[in-house]
C-alpha cells in the first residue's frame, strides 16, 4: 500500500503544536507496518532551515496555477530517507518568520498560501513515481485536497486513482476565508453551497476535506463523539454527524523512542518505572532552573501549552487565588494570548517562590518539565487528543485534567487509596471541579507510599503509535475495499 502523508507541519522540521508531533511520529509507524510504503509533503519554512535541517534541490519544478496567475515552485526533499519528506518551496509564501501568522493577527494571504501549497502538493504526485493509493489530509491547511485531486489543479479533471483521508486534529480552526476568494482554487462552482464547502458566504477549508474525503478520522473515540454535538462541534456537528461510520476516532500515540525518560539527553538524570530514583534528580534540577522553592510535600504542577481559552487559561485564571492557598509550586511554560501572557507574568511575581513561568517555545524546558514536575495540568476546555498527558505518564508526572475528549480516554482516575488508575479528572469546567480533583491528589501525594505505585502504573501504561498505526491500516483498507474499481 502507497500512501502520501500531507500535511502544514512536521515535526522535527516545523512546528506549532500537537499536529507535527502526529505527523512527525505516525508515519513512521505507518512506514513499518507491513507492505507500506509512505511519504511526506509539507512547506518549506524559514523554520526548517533555521532548526539546522538542510534539504536537498531535487531540481523539480512544477508549474501552479492559482486563480488566473501561475507560479513556480520547486520541490526540495530531506536528507533523512524514512519516511522521505518532499518540500515545496516558494520562498514569498513560506519564508516567513512564523508558520500562520504573527502573534498579532493570521497572515492575510493564508488561503492563497496553501492553495498553492495543495496543488503543487497534487503536481508533485503527478511528477512522482510514487503513484498513491491513499493521501493522508490533515486539518484545514489540506481540506481542499479530495477536490484537487479529483479535478486537478486547473479544475479541468484529473486521471488519479487515489483515495483520501481527512484526519480532523481540532476542530475549532477550520480555515475560513471570504467567498469571493473561492475563485483561486479553480475549482467547479458546484461545491459552493451548504452541502459542500460554502460556509455562511464563505469558504470552509474544513468542510471541504469532510465533505469530500473517502473517510474523516479525528484523535480520539470522544472528541468524535463530541464533535457531533452542538457544544464542541464549532458549527459543524450536524454535518458530522450526518457521518455514520465515515468518521471514525484512533487516538493519538506517542513515538518512546524519542520520548523515554531512560535515554533523553535533555534530563538531569535518566530514569523509568522499574528505577524511578533518577526523578528526585529531575525534580531538583527544575527547581533550581525555574527559581522554585522546593519543600517536602509541596509537588511540582507543570504545564506546557499554548496560553489560549481553549487549554483552560481562563479556569485557572479565575481559581488562582484559591488554587496557590494549598501547598504547591507551579511552572508554566507557553505562549499564546496577550490577556495569558500578562495573568501568568502577574502571578509570577505575586508568588515568586512558588510560581515560574517562561513564555516560550522550549522543547529541551518543556521536557525537564515533564521530567521534573509531579502533576500535569491541563484543564482544557475541549482536548481532541492531547498528547502532554501521554508524554507526562511516561515521565512520572501524573495528569490532572478536565474530563473531555482524548483526556477522557487516555486517563484513569486514580482510586482515593491509589490503587488503581493513572490520573485525576474533573468533569464539569467549573474550578470548584478543578480544586476538588487537585485536593485529592495532594492529599494522595502526602502518602508516599501510596503515589508511588501510582506514578509507577503511568509510567507503564503504554501509548505507542504501533497500534493505532494498525488501526490506521485498517481504515486504509476499508476505503480501499470500498472503491474497489478506482485500484
Ligand atoms: P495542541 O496541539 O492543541 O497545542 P497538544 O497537547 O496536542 O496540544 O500538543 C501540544 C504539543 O506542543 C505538546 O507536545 C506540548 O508539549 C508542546 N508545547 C506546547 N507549548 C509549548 C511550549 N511553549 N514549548 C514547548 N513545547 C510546547
Amino acid at each position: 500500500m502507497k500512501i502520501v502523508f500531507v500535511a502544514s507541519e512536521i515535526n522535527p522540521f516545523a512546528s506549532t503544536g500537537g499536529l507535527a508531533d502526529v505527523t512527525g511520529s505516525l508515519p513512521r509507524a505507518l512506514g513499518r507496518e507491513p507492505g507500506v510504503e509512505i511519504c511526506r509533503i509539507m512547506p518549506l519554512y524559514h523554520q526548517v532551515t533555521e532548526r539546522g535541517f538542510h534539504p536537498r534541490d531535487t531540481g523539480v519544478r512544477i508549474e501552479v496555477p492559482v486563480g488566473f496567475r501561475t507560479y513556480p515552485a520547486e520541490i526540495w526533499v530531506a536528507d533523512e530517507p524514512t519516511p522521505r519528506t518532499y518540500f515545496i518551496r516558494r520562498d514569498e509564501f513560506f519564508d516567513r518568520s512564523h508558520l500562520y501568522g504573527t502573534p498579532e493577527k493570521d497572515y492575510d494571504d493564508n488561503f492563497e498560501r496553501f492553495v498553492f501549497f495543495q496543488k503543487a502538493a497534487v503536481a508533485l504526485m503527478d511528477a512522482l513515481e510514487f503513484k498513491a493509493d491513499i493521501v493522508h489530509c490533515n486539518d484545514w491547511q489540506t481540506g481542499m485536497l479530495p477536490l484537487l485531486l479529483r479535478h486537478g489543479i486547473r479544475g479541468t479533471g484529473r486521471a488519479g486513482t487515489e483515495r483520501t483521508v481527512y484526519t480532523i486534529h481540532n476542530l475549532a480552526f477550520q480555515g475560513l476565508f471570504p467567498g469571493s476568494a473561492y475563485g483561486i482554487t479553480n475549482l467547479p462552482f458546484t461545491y459552493f453551497h451548504l452541502d459542500g464547502l460554502e460556509f455562511y458566504g464563505n469558504v470552509n477549508c474544513m468542510k471541504a476535506g469532510i465533505t469530500a474525503a473517502d473517510c474523516v478520522t479525528t484523535v480520539s473515540r470522544t472528541y468524535a463523539r463530541e464533535i457531533q454535538t452542538e457544544g464542541v462541534g464549532c458549527g459543524l456537528h450536524g454535518l458530522l454527524a450526518k457521518l455514520g461510520t465515515k468518521l471514525v476516532g484512533l487516538q493519538n500515540g506517542v513515538d518512546y523512542a524519542d520520548w523515554n525518560p531512560a535515554t533523553d539527553p535533555q534530563l538531569a538524570a535518566r530514569f523509568d518505572a522499574q528505577h524511578p530514583e533518577g526523578k528526585k534528580t529531575c525534580r531538583e534540577h527544575l527547581a533550581r532552573l525555574m527559581g522554585l522553592e522546593l519543600k517536602p510535600g509541596r509537588p511540582i504542577i507543570g504545564m506546557i501549552t499554548r496560553l489560549t481559552d481553549q487549554k483552560g487559561l481562563g479556569l485557572l485564571a479565575a481559581a488562582i487565588t484559591e488554587f496557590m492557598q494549598r501547598d504547591v509550586a507551579l511552572v508554566i511554560l507557553g505562549l499564546g494570548q496577550q490577556k495569558y501572557h500578562d495573568a501568568c507574568r502577574q502571578w509570577g511575581a505575586q508568588w515568586p517562590e512558588r510560581v515560574a513561568v517562561k513564555l516560550e517555545f522550549d522543547s529541551p524546558l518543556a521536557r525537564r518539565i515533564v521530567a521534573g514536575s509531579d502533576l500535569m495540568l491541563m484543564p482544557s476546555q475541549f482536548e481532541p487528543s492531547g498528547l502532554n498527558q501521554l508524554y507526562a505518564m511516561r515521565y512520572g508526572s501524573i495528569p490532572l485534567v478536565h474530563d473531555v475528549g482524548g483526556l477522557t480516554d487516555t486517563v484513569e482516575q486514580a482510586a482515593a487509596d491509589g490503587t488503581s488508575g493513572t490520573g485525576f479528572k474533573f468533569a464539569g469546567f467549573q474550578h470548584a471541579a478543578m480544586l476538588a480533583s487537585l485536593d485529592q491528589a495532594l492529599a494522595l501525594y502526602q502518602r508516599p507510599a501510596e503515589w508511588r505505585p501510582l506514578m509507577v502504573r503511568a509510567m507503564e501504561k503504554d501509548f505507542s503509535w504501533a497500534r493505532t498505526a494498525h488501526e490506521y491500516i485498517g481504515v486504509y483498507n476499508e476505503v480501499l475495499a470500498r472503491h474497489p474499481a478506482k485500484r
